[in-house]
Protein backbone atom coordinates (compact mmCIF):
# COMPACT_ATOMS: atom_id res chain seq x y z
CA UNK A 1 0.00 0.00 0.00
CA UNK A 2 1.24 3.46 -0.79
CA UNK A 3 1.56 6.72 1.52
CA UNK A 4 -1.34 8.26 2.38
CA UNK A 5 -2.28 11.14 0.24
CA UNK A 6 -5.69 12.47 2.14
CA UNK A 7 -6.01 14.96 4.81
CA UNK A 8 -3.92 14.83 7.46
CA UNK A 9 -6.01 15.52 10.06
CA UNK A 10 -8.11 12.57 9.88
CA UNK A 11 -5.47 10.99 11.38
CA UNK A 12 -5.02 12.80 14.20
CA UNK A 13 -8.63 12.65 14.54
CA UNK A 14 -8.59 9.18 14.46
CA UNK A 15 -6.24 9.01 17.07
CA UNK A 16 -8.08 11.19 19.20
CA UNK A 17 -5.04 13.26 20.07
CA UNK A 18 -2.86 15.78 18.30
CA UNK A 19 0.13 14.57 16.33
CA UNK A 20 1.32 17.40 15.52
CA UNK A 21 1.34 16.94 11.24
CA UNK A 22 0.75 20.25 9.86
CA UNK A 23 3.88 22.37 11.81
CA UNK A 24 2.10 25.75 11.89
CA UNK A 25 -1.27 25.45 12.07
CA UNK A 26 -1.14 22.53 14.94
CA UNK A 27 -1.15 25.43 16.96
CA UNK A 28 -3.71 27.39 16.16
CA UNK A 29 -7.66 27.49 16.64
CA UNK A 30 -7.61 25.41 13.64
CA UNK A 31 -6.83 22.35 14.52
CA UNK A 32 -9.31 20.12 13.94
CA UNK A 33 -8.68 18.20 17.20
CA UNK A 34 -9.22 21.36 19.13
CA UNK A 35 -12.41 21.62 16.77
CA UNK A 36 -13.75 18.30 16.23
CA UNK A 37 -12.35 15.91 18.42
CA UNK A 38 -13.99 12.59 17.02
CA UNK A 39 -13.23 9.64 15.07
CA UNK A 40 -13.94 10.83 11.56
CA UNK A 41 -16.82 8.81 9.70
CA UNK A 42 -20.37 7.93 10.13
CA UNK A 43 -19.75 5.93 13.07
CA UNK A 44 -17.39 8.39 14.36
CA UNK A 45 -18.84 9.75 17.31
CA UNK A 46 -20.24 6.15 18.78
CA UNK A 47 -18.53 4.68 21.46
CA UNK A 48 -16.50 1.42 21.05
CA UNK A 49 -14.54 -0.20 23.62
CA UNK A 50 -11.01 -1.49 22.37
CA UNK A 51 -9.76 -5.16 22.73
CA UNK A 52 -6.18 -5.64 23.91
CA UNK A 53 -5.78 -5.96 20.31
CA UNK A 54 -7.26 -3.03 19.60
CA UNK A 55 -5.20 -0.61 21.88
CA UNK A 56 -1.57 -2.07 20.78
CA UNK A 57 -2.65 -1.51 16.92
CA UNK A 58 -4.20 1.78 17.96
CA UNK A 59 -0.70 2.63 19.63
CA UNK A 60 1.42 1.18 16.81
CA UNK A 61 -0.64 2.67 14.13
CA UNK A 62 -0.21 6.24 16.33
CA UNK A 63 4.23 5.75 16.41
CA UNK A 64 3.80 4.99 12.26
CA UNK A 65 1.64 8.37 11.70
CA UNK A 66 3.31 10.44 14.08
CA UNK A 67 6.62 9.72 12.12
CA UNK A 68 5.44 9.13 8.75
CA UNK A 69 6.56 5.72 8.22
CA UNK A 70 4.94 3.05 6.50
CA UNK A 71 3.93 -0.53 7.58
CA UNK A 72 6.99 -2.28 6.23
CA UNK A 73 9.55 -0.01 7.07
CA UNK A 74 7.93 -0.15 10.72
CA UNK A 75 8.14 -3.73 10.91
CA UNK A 76 11.96 -3.44 9.68
CA UNK A 77 12.99 -1.17 12.45
CA UNK A 78 11.09 -3.25 15.23
CA UNK A 79 13.03 -6.01 13.86
CA UNK A 80 16.31 -4.24 13.85
CA UNK A 81 15.47 -3.03 17.51
CA UNK A 82 14.37 -6.21 18.97
CA UNK A 83 17.88 -7.83 17.62
CA UNK A 84 19.46 -5.22 19.76
CA UNK A 85 20.54 -5.58 23.56
CA UNK A 86 18.07 -3.14 25.79
CA UNK A 87 14.78 -2.32 25.94
CA UNK A 88 13.10 -2.99 22.21
CA UNK A 89 10.22 -0.60 22.52
CA UNK A 90 13.32 2.53 23.09
CA UNK A 91 15.54 1.26 20.47
CA UNK A 92 12.80 1.42 17.98
CA UNK A 93 11.90 5.19 19.15
CA UNK A 94 15.72 5.60 18.71
CA UNK A 95 15.36 4.19 15.15
CA UNK A 96 12.75 6.62 14.37
CA UNK A 97 14.16 9.85 16.32
CA UNK A 98 17.67 9.39 14.52
CA UNK A 99 15.86 9.49 10.92
CA UNK A 100 17.00 12.64 9.18
CA UNK A 101 13.53 13.99 8.31
CA UNK A 102 12.89 13.80 12.26
CA UNK A 103 16.45 15.31 13.08
CA UNK A 104 15.54 18.52 11.10
CA UNK A 105 12.52 18.27 12.85
CA UNK A 106 13.60 18.56 15.87
CA UNK A 107 16.14 21.15 15.19
CA UNK A 108 13.43 22.90 14.53
CA UNK A 109 14.73 23.77 10.52
CA UNK A 110 11.05 22.78 9.45
CA UNK A 111 7.82 23.12 10.71
CA UNK A 112 6.67 19.24 10.34
CA UNK A 113 8.27 15.40 9.66
CA UNK A 114 6.53 15.87 6.23
CA UNK A 115 8.34 19.56 5.74
CA UNK A 116 11.86 18.22 6.88
CA UNK A 117 10.86 14.98 4.18
CA UNK A 118 10.20 17.52 1.29
CA UNK A 119 13.09 19.34 2.21
CA UNK A 120 15.31 16.07 2.09
CA UNK A 121 13.78 14.98 -1.13
CA UNK A 122 14.25 18.32 -2.60
CA UNK A 123 18.12 17.58 -2.29
CA UNK A 124 18.53 20.88 0.07
CA UNK A 125 20.10 19.01 2.82
CA UNK A 126 23.84 17.52 3.24
CA UNK A 127 25.10 15.43 6.44
CA UNK A 128 28.48 15.69 6.96
CA UNK A 129 29.14 17.86 3.89
CA UNK A 130 27.39 15.29 1.28
CA UNK A 131 24.14 15.82 -0.23
CA UNK A 132 21.29 12.77 1.09
CA UNK A 133 18.28 12.99 -0.32
CA UNK A 134 16.55 9.84 1.53
CA UNK A 135 14.42 11.30 4.42
CA UNK A 136 14.84 7.31 6.50
CA UNK A 137 19.06 8.23 6.39
CA UNK A 138 19.56 7.40 9.91
CA UNK A 139 21.72 9.83 11.43
CA UNK A 140 24.58 9.13 14.27
CA UNK A 141 26.38 10.66 17.24
CA UNK A 142 28.75 12.94 15.72
CA UNK A 143 27.15 13.19 12.19
CA UNK A 144 26.54 17.11 10.74
CA UNK A 145 23.46 18.25 9.40
CA UNK A 146 23.44 21.15 7.27
CA UNK A 147 20.69 23.24 4.85
CA UNK A 148 22.96 23.57 1.61
CA UNK A 149 24.13 27.37 0.50
CA UNK A 150 22.11 27.26 -2.33
CA UNK A 151 18.84 26.46 -0.07
CA UNK A 152 19.83 29.67 2.56
CA UNK A 153 18.48 32.06 -0.33
CA UNK A 154 14.83 30.78 -0.05
CA UNK A 155 13.01 33.04 1.90
CA UNK A 156 11.45 30.45 4.59
CA UNK A 157 15.12 30.18 5.37
CA UNK A 158 16.16 33.97 5.82
CA UNK A 159 13.33 33.60 8.10
CA UNK A 160 14.57 31.06 10.25
CA UNK A 161 17.79 32.83 10.11
CA UNK A 162 16.35 36.20 10.98
CA UNK A 163 12.99 35.14 13.05
CA UNK A 164 14.16 32.21 14.88
CA UNK A 165 14.17 28.52 14.16
CA UNK A 166 10.55 26.69 14.78
CA UNK A 167 11.16 25.27 18.03
CA UNK A 168 14.65 24.93 20.38
CA UNK A 169 17.01 21.53 19.79
CA UNK A 170 16.56 18.94 21.95
CA UNK A 171 19.96 18.30 24.49
CA UNK A 172 20.90 15.43 22.25
CA UNK A 173 21.02 17.45 19.34
CA UNK A 174 23.31 21.05 18.82
CA UNK A 175 21.89 23.64 16.72
CA UNK A 176 23.48 26.64 15.03
CA UNK A 177 20.85 28.74 13.70
CA UNK A 178 22.78 31.55 11.64
CA UNK A 179 24.34 28.59 9.68
CA UNK A 180 21.41 26.33 9.48
CA UNK A 181 22.93 23.38 10.48
CA UNK A 182 22.99 21.11 13.51
CA UNK A 183 24.73 17.79 15.01
CA UNK A 184 23.57 14.84 16.40
CA UNK A 185 25.80 14.69 19.72
CA UNK A 186 24.47 11.40 20.84
CA UNK A 187 21.00 8.94 20.86
CA UNK A 188 18.30 10.50 22.76
CA UNK A 189 16.95 8.73 26.10
CA UNK A 190 13.27 7.67 26.58
CA UNK A 191 12.46 10.88 28.81
CA UNK A 192 14.05 13.49 25.92
CA UNK A 193 11.56 11.70 23.04
CA UNK A 194 8.54 13.72 23.72
CA UNK A 195 6.39 11.50 22.24
CA UNK A 196 2.82 10.54 23.49
CA UNK A 197 3.80 6.41 22.78
CA UNK A 198 3.62 3.66 25.18
CA UNK A 199 6.03 1.93 22.87
CA UNK A 200 5.67 -1.62 25.51
CA UNK A 201 2.42 -2.00 23.56
CA UNK A 202 3.94 -1.70 20.27
CA UNK A 203 6.49 -4.46 21.46
CA UNK A 204 3.43 -6.61 22.52
CA UNK A 205 2.16 -6.21 19.64
CA UNK A 206 4.76 -6.99 16.86
CA UNK A 207 5.54 -10.11 19.53
CA UNK A 208 2.77 -12.24 19.46
FE1 LIG B 1 -3.34 17.19 13.87
FE2 LIG B 1 -2.07 19.45 13.34
FE3 LIG B 1 -4.32 18.82 12.01
FE4 LIG B 1 -4.38 19.54 14.59
S1 LIG B 1 -3.78 20.81 12.84
S2 LIG B 1 -5.47 17.84 13.66
S3 LIG B 1 -2.48 18.58 15.37
S4 LIG B 1 -2.33 17.72 11.93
Amino acid sequence: MGRYTGAVCRLCRREGEKLFLKGDRCYTVKCAIDRRNYVPGIHGQSRRKLSEYGVQLREKQKAKRIYGVMERQFRRYYSLAARKKGVTGEILLQFLESRLDNVLYRLGIASSRAEARQMVNHGLITVNGRKVDIASFRTKPGDEVTVKDGARSMPRMKNLVEGGLYRAAPSWLEVNQEQLKGRVLRLPERGEIDVNVKEHLITELYSK
